[in-house]
């Protein structure tokens, strides 16, 4: 085996610059507020009413609450008590988080946030708050959509950030795997891989502001759409540091060792403990592309060409479909049309044979596709993505917006579920009639509703619905909230899982706790139990304490 050690020194990086504490961007690239009343000027004429751009907040004028502990002098080293630091830590990035902060409105911020250097820094914070019973919430990027890091009631509530612990500590290029820490954010994890020429090949829409702890412990989605494309495939095995000590699993390519102790981590969402690292599968830089984006005349003939796609085995990397109100508004189509974005990928072989192949099938479905617009790169490593209606949308994708509308009045949010082929179109019917229905209750206006699929499996489809609507100011997450429940109510009474990748949190709870077997809720309490008798980390997340 060949192990390189790369930069094995932990925390010694420049500290990236500051991130907003409102908006999904850094400080220097916040919405100003010119941006924000151009845009309240066009939502205005869109609703019919006068819609007033507020300032962008200060947090000079924010009031917190005193911190309820003092840092045990040991500790303060790496421990922040400042408003800033408590401020952006009190909430994730969902629009109700955002569109508290961008209100100061900050009743519950943790009161200390720790950001350990190393794992004796991490140990002894951990031995802090286990000894003094404070709440112990990890956070990896904040990139949570469903209030998985929002303190809850409790006495005194530590935070503890990852984001100190940001290297990759070795690579094993023999077995194509490397030892990385938990809260190396996405970009940074590329740039020290991509030297030695590997990739983890790992891409939520989030990847600029999420860690690799956060993806694993919420069983996070690349954006790839078939095949390998879980953080759960490419966990080779994790470092967990519990209040009961520490937990690591032998790095194995697979095992059939009784249940996997990397499973009960892996969604575990930092109520079990705290990932400091993990060996990671990693795989060389694909240079041989293609992709073609294909045309479908209705919705349900897009998504039949897509299962016979998944089924046929071909295994593309990426296999997705919007549908005509999604096709629309993001990749530019006429909004009656379908879209599927089919593409293939290996660093070693041509994809010619496997693109014809998936085009073959895709027009036995009706699909259309000029042979001139199925792009080939053979070993360039040229991008096969860009341009068309396929490059219109993935711009759209990556460049998730900054939170420009919040408190304007736009309120808008996604769903996210899986679903197997046999339910799916009755299942799509009863939660486009349910969301749709509750959209007119709430906003008085035909509903924007649209889906694509972010990941397709030989059983079954994952479809993904964003939804918006032109509220009121200022009762914003009230309505958000209506919509939310309906949508949330649909999917459990439909049979679909509450969440294919966004994680359950706090806000999933009611729908989690009624889908899983209650002897499988047990069996969780009572892993909780050992590991975290106190019931510090996470309260509230995947079960009560
Ligand atoms: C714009 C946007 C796009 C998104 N796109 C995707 C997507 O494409 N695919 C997808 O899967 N998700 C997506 N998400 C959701 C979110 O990015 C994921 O859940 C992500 O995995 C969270 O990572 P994080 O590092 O930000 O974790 P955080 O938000 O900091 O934490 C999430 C949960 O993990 C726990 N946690 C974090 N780090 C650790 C650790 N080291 N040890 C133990 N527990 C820990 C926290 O306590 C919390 O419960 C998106 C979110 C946003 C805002």
């Amino acid at each position: 085996m060949t192990t390189t050690a790369t930069t094995a020194t932990s925390g010694t990086a420049a500290p990236p610059p500051r991130r907003s504490f409102w908006a999904w961007c850094l400080e220097s690239e916040e919405p100003t507020d010119a941006e924000r009343a151009d845009l309240a000027r066009k939502l205005s004429e869109r609703a019919g009413t006068a819609i007033t751009a507020r300032p962008v907040p200060d947090l000079a004028d924010a009031e917190l609450r005193p911190p309820r502990t003092a840092v045990p002098d040991s500790l303060a080293a790496w421990c922040a008590t400042d408003t800033y630091e408590r401020a952006f830590h009190a909430y994730g990035a969902h629009f109700t988080d955002r569109a508290r902060a961008f209100d100061l409105d900050f009743p519950n911020p943790p009161d200390v946030v720790a950001h350990p250097r190393d794992e004796a820094e991490l140990a002894a914070t951990l031995d802090w708050c286990a000894s003094a019973g404070h709440v112990a919430i990890p956070y990896g990027g904040g990139s949570s959509v469903v209030w998985g890091v929002n303190p809850p009631e409790a006495d005194t509530v530590v935070t503890i950030a990852l984001d100190r612990l940001d290297q990759v500590l070795e690579i094993d290029d023999t077995s194509r795997a490397a030892r990385i820490q938990a809260g190396v954010f996405g970009p940074h994890l590329e740039d020290q891989l991509r030297p030695h020429g590997f990739t983890l090949r790992h891409f939520p829409q989030s990847f600029r502001f999420s860690t690799l702890g956060g993806w694993i412990v919420t069983r996070s989605g690349g954006h790839y759409a078939t095949n390998h494309t879980h953080i759960d495939d490419f966990v080779e095995s994790v470092r967990m540091l519990t209040p009961k000590g520490w937990w690591e699993s032998r790095r194995l390519p697979g095992s059939g060792a009784g249940p996997s102790p990397d499973r009960l981590v892996l969604g575990s969402e930092g109520t079990l403990g705290i990932v400091s690292e993990a060996w990671m599968r990693i795989q060389a830089r694909p240079s041989f592309r293609a992709t073609a984006g294909i045309v479908f005349d209705t919705w349900p003939a897009g998504y039949e060409a897509v299962r016979q796609l998944a089924q046929a085995k071909l295994w593309p990397a990426n296999l997705r479909i919007l549908d005509p109100a999604e096709a629309g508004r993001a990749a530019g189509l006429d909004g009656t049309q379908a879209l599927v974005i089919v593409s293939f990928e290996s660093a070693e072989l041509t994809q010619r044979h496997n693109i014809a192949q998936a085009v073959e099938i895709a027009r036995a479905c009706g699909g259309r596709v000029e042979d001139d617009e199925v792009r080939v790169s053979d070993g360039g490593g040229e991008p096969t993505g860009r341009g068309g209606a396929v490059g219109a949308w993935r711009d759209a994708f990556i460049g998730v917006g900054n939170g420009v509308e919040t408190s304007l009045g736009l309120v808008a949010d996604t769903f996210e579920t899986s679903i197997t082929w046999d339910r799916w179109p009755e299942f799509d019917a009863v939660v486009r009639e349910r969301v749709s229905h509750a959209l007119r209750q709430v906003f008085g206006h035909e509903p924007m509703l649209s889906c694509r699929f972010t990941h397709v499996y030989t059983d079954g489809p994952a479809p993904y619905y964003t939804w918006s609507g032109m509220g009121r100011q200022g009762s914003e997450t009230q309505m958000w909230s209506e919509v939310k429940h309906a949508a949330s109510e649909a999917i459990a009474d439909a049979g679909g899982t509450i969440t294919h990748h966004h994680a359950v949190g706090r806000m999933h709870r009611p729908q989690y706790d009624r889908q899983r077997p209650e002897l499988f809720a047990e069996a969780l309490r009572a892993a909780k139990g050992a590991l975290d008798p106190g019931g510090i980390l996470n309260p509230g997340v995947l079960i009560d304490p």
